[in-house]
């Protein structure tokens, strides 16, 4: 998708350092984090957000990646939070996951 921050960032045109990466998703650090730990998990496919899911195994991929990122990261306490929609705070119409630890 073009002008999509995200899509970007997967495609290497952004440069960002993947903190884990499998054949659904990758994830980075936040910009700007409102916590200790803040990343994101991005799928792969442009998916513009949760209301826009076709098939829920994605969802679940997603959180399997967080299991895995959170014992690498040594997080064991953390907040999952997804923003849908601009008037619920969603700024990049990219589905993402946001990890919250302190
Ligand atoms: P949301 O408000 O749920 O759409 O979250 C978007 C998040 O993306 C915000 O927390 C931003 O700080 C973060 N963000 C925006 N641009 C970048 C970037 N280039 N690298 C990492 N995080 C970003
Ligand atoms: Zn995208």
């Amino acid at each position: 998708m073009t002008n999509c921050i995200f899509c970007k960032i997967r495609d290497g045109e952004i440069p960002s350092k993947f903190v884990y990466e499998d054949d659904y998703c990758f994830a980075i650090n936040d910009i700007n984090p409102k916590a200790k730990k803040h990343i994101l998990v991005i799928p792969k496919a442009h998916v513009e957000s949760l209301n826009h899911v076709e098939d829920s195994l994605l969802i679940a991929n997603l959180f399997e990646a967080i299991k895995k990122i959170n014992k690498q990261e040594n997080i064991t306490h953390f907040k999952t939070h997804i923003n849908t929609g601009a008037s619920a705070g969603q700024e990049v119409m990219h589905l993402h996951i946001h990890i919250l630890a302190n």
